[in-house]
């Protein structure tokens, strides 16, 4: 089986390495530029060049059965370019809903799905408006291109939104949601096949800082199983409507017991990355799993499970030697913040296995 993927970053590394072992063969398509040192030896890169996709991208790859992508911002008619010749999965309508997150918002909220209150507006005055009818605080996001925390403005006082609206040129779309005090954040990652079979992981606990993914733990703390019902609920009518094939992700907040979804990757994700170490078929499996046309594998962990990102930080040859730790290097450069590996940790003992992904984010990173 020859599977092709869009992108050539960590996620599509770990996909091949997944797929290396049961002997499947794989491709990347890179953009022009695109640093493809993540997907080094485990396949051929096919640089993008003006004109080049449908059947002579597919001939390019080496005829791959199936093309899948390991991130949101990919040309989706690029993606419609190939389907006459192989399956493509997500389908490229499910992966441009997340491409906006005004377009995402409005989807969810199509379906009944709660999320944060939220407007849209792509002017001044618009933003105004919204921001008046939200109240603050308020958090700015840019509908397209922004993540990890990028392209967002926490606005507390209309102060601070003249002082934006005055340093900013608006050519973009806005979305403006209120500022939710969440408990905590929870994500959800789920997985559908192609003849509609569903599976779900249990709910993940993230922490995040600045905006970006800290670390994990999985299964979350509940007291009963009402969020993982919901989560799951949610899962599927996306899925479903979408009709969606492969992993998808869904983060959310908790707010007054309840969840709000703050947003979709369509993609494996790095909230999933415990899989990998917690006696289950992993995310990146089961996403390989799904897109070539088989039923979802196990996905009930025997053990507690959690994963520290490696943010600007190199791995320790000595955390390779422990018992229940796996270390993950992506082939990165470091640079402050990069995101350039993580560590899996594992335990039969929640409170033990918290203290060690405690411990682990104190040496990496210091008390902040
Ligand atoms: P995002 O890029 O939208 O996933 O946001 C990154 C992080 O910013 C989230 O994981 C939250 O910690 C925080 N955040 C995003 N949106 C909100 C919101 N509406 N209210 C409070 N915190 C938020």
């Amino acid at each position: 089986m020859h599977v092709a993927i869009v992108g050539c970053g960590q996620l599509a590394r770990m996909l091949a390495l997944a797929g290396w072992r049961v002997g499947m063969r794989f491709s990347f398509i890179a953009d022009p530029g695109e640093n493809s040192a993540c997907v080094d030896g485990l396949g051929s890169v096919v640089e993008l060049t003006p004109g080049l996709r449908g059947e002579a991208l597919y001939d390019a790859l080496g005829k791959p059965e199936v093309v899948t992508v390991e991130r949101e911002h990919v040309d989706t008619a690029l993606l419609r370019s190939l389907q006459p010749f192989c399956q493509v999965h997500p389908n490229p309508d499910a992966v441009a809903v997340s491409q906006h997150r005004g377009r995402e918002k409005n989807y969810l909220s199509d379906l009944g799905i709660e999320t944060a209150p939220y407007r849209l507006a792509n002017d001044a005055d618009g933003l105004r408006q919204a921001v008046a009818e939200l109240g603050y605080p308020v958090l700015l996001k840019s509908c397209e291109e922004g993540y990890d925390g990028r392209g967002q403005w926490r606005i507390k006082s209309a102060d601070q939104l003249e002082a934006f609206l005055a340093e900013t040129e608006l050519n973009f779309d806005i979305i403006v949601e209120a500022f939710v005090s969440f408990s905590r954040e929870l994500s959800i990652i789920a997985v559908r096949s192609s003849s509609g079979m569903c599976a779900y992981y249990p709910l993940t606990e993230n922490l995040h800082r600045d905006g970006i993914l800290l670390r994990s733990i999985a299964p979350a703390q509940m007291d009963d199983d009402r969020l993982q019902l919901q989560a799951k609920n949610a899962a599927l009518k996306l899925m479903e409507s979408l009709d969606y094939v492969g992993v998808l992700a869904i983060e959310f907040f908790v707010v007054d017991g309840r969840l709000l979804v703050n947003e979709l990757a369509p993609r494996v994700h790095n909230s999933g990355h415990w899989t990998q170490g917690a006696g289950v078929c992993s995310q990146f499996e089961n996403h390989l799993l799904a897109i070539t046309g088989a039923k979802p594998g196990h996905c009930k962990p025997a053990c507690y499970a959690g994963m520290v990102n490696l943010l600007g930080k190199d791995v320790e040859v000595s955390w390779l030697m422990q018992g229940n730790m796996q270390v993950h290097a992506y082939n990165k450069s470091l640079r402050p913040n990069r995101k350039v590996g993580h560590v899996n940790l594992w335990h039969a003992d929640r409170q033990i296995l918290l203290q060690q992904l405690e411990a682990l984010d104190l040496s990496l990173y210091g008390e902040q």
